[in-house]
């Protein structure tokens, strides 16, 4: 719509960002390279993968210095035992849930290839804002927005202005950009949301 309104006007239009979408819901990727090889496994594999296909397994290098003290009284490494660590992380996946994404069907379309919310598998839920990763959100925004027949709701954040932001972006009201004069015109307008 923006696009044709510059068109007939012949005006430029910043999109300032608008089209880059900032609630991120957090998913839990299955994966499994016996059970869905190259992504060519049997439909619903993940039902019956025994390999924990929710989680990775990384290593940790830990290094333990040794350290000995000289007669004239320094400290000098002289040597350093390293042990591997091993830690089980979920396979996060950020998903864009905005109506201009795939008609908003991207968390249904994870969904369909077997991924997971984190509290489904006794992980922390996270903060739908782009990047965030905070766990536990407290702000839950149930306001939902339609634009051309597909729904939106907010979300859930760990800061208010998280949810101010993202309310504003789904009624498509430009945002002020945090920056010199604009700083006090932009909290105003934060503050200003309903986000409930
Ligand atoms: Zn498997
Ligand atoms: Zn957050």
């Amino acid at each position: 719509m923006q696009k044709a309104k510059q068109e007939a006007t012949g005006t430029p239009l910043s999109q300032g960002g608008l089209n880059r979408p900032l609630k991120m819901v957090n998913m839990v990727q299955a994966r499994c390279s016996k059970c869905n090889p190259r992504g060519q496994g049997k439909r619903g594999w993940w039902k019956t993968c025994k390999h924990d296909p929710y989680y990775t397994v990384r290593e940790e290098e830990v290094r333990h210095p040794k350290l000995e003290q000289t007669e004239d009284g320094r400290t000098i490494k002289t040597g350093e035992e390293v042990e591997i660590e091993y830690h089980k992380v979920p396979n996060w996946k950020q998903i864009a849930d905005d109506p201009k994404i795939s008609s908003g069907r991207m968390v249904q379309i994870q969904r369909e290839r077997g991924s997971v919310f984190p509290e489904e598998i006794g992980e922390p839920p996270i903060c739908d804002y782009l990047n965030c990763w905070e766990p536990n959100p407290t702000i839950h925004a149930k306001r939902v927005f339609t634009h051309e027949g597909v729904q939106t709701v907010v979300g859930n954040y760990h800061h208010r202005d998280e949810a101010a932001i993202v309310t504003l972006r789904l009624n498509e009201t430009p945002v002020y950009v945090g920056v010199d004069k604009d700083m006090e015109r932009r909290r105003a307008q934060l503050d200003a949301v309903n986000i409930l």
